[in-house]
């Protein structure tokens, strides 16, 4: 299956929001109080229940006086994914088929180390300490149906598709910079920018923090032990035959 992705152009977006509520909707996650903190953007932050959110800027513009940019905000799906690599839980976090990068609250065991490892501070927590974030919609994506947020989405703001194809409508349409083609193994999310990604308020230089090299180490060296022990006990089997209990011996001497 080719590498599918999630294109955003803030340019498109009206600031609407249905995607929040779509998310919501299709996860069945609850609501959140928040309070009214005299802007139109809510929730403040993503949350264990806030898988997206609109990002309102407002930045200064040469022909208005003010210009409003809304910024969608989600998981970025790292083709190289710091959250994976450190994760010490198998399949807590894995790999679709289409690229999206997705957690299974079973095998979670709510250590949090996903949390401090991701580059853009995407990763939130239930009141389980379960990992909560987006998975690309995999549910809907496996059954042929596109993310929730994008259906809803009536501007265009959001598309979903094979990533090559979105990357070049995005560089047909004229905008010039095309954030997360390459950052971090290229990321699953991708926003379609006229300017620099600084004035959208976007990570610069995204990189692994150095605990994920040091965790990440400890988990293949934990690895290589388990596998050790396997090969010396397979091969103690094949040499020296099964192990005996001691009043087996002290039988056969009998
Ligand atoms: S943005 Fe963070 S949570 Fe999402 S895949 Fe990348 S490292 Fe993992
Ligand atoms: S892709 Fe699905 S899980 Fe992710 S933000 Fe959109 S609706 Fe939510
Ligand atoms: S649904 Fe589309 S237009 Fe509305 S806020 Fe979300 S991204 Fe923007």
């Amino acid at each position: 299956m080719a590498r599918m992705a999630l294109l955003v152009s803030p340019e498109l977006c009206i600031g609407c929001r249905g995607c929040q509520s779509a998310c919501k909707e299709w996860n069945g996650l609850p609501a959140v109080k928040t309070v009214n903190r005299g802007t139109f953007e809510n929730p403040p932050d993503l949350t264990g229940a806030d898988y997206n959110r609109i990002r309102f800027m407002e930045v200064p513009s040469a022909q208005d006086a003010q210009r409003w940019l809304f910024v969608s905000q989600r998981c970025m799906h790292c083709g190289d994914a710091a959250c994976m690599k450190i994760c010490p839980s198998s399949g807590a976090l894995f790999r679709a088929k289409n690229g999206a990068v997705v957690f299974d609250k079973g095998k979670c065991i709510g250590c949090k180390l996903c949390g401090s490892a991701c580059p853009y501070g995407l990763i939130r927590f239930d009141q389980a300490n379960k990992v909560s974030k987006c998975h690309l919609c995999h549910d809907r994506t496996e059954a042929g149906l596109t993310p929730a947020c994008v259906k809803t989405c009536p501007s265009g703001a959001l598309k979903y598709g094979d990533r090559d194809k979105l990357a070049a409508e995005a560089s047909a349409a004229g905008y010039s910079n095309l954030y997360g083609e390459a950052d971090l193994g290229g990321t699953g999310v991708l926003y379609a920018f006229k300017d620099s990604p600084k004035v959208y308020g976007m990570l610069q230089n995204p990189a692994f923090p150095a605990e994920v090299h040091f965790w990440s180490g400890i988990k293949s060296l934990a690895y290589l032990g388990l596998g050790a022990t396997v090969a010396a006990s397979a091969l103690h089997y094949l040499v020296i035959g099964p192990h005996k209990e001691e009043g087996e011996e002290v039988k056969k001497d009998e």
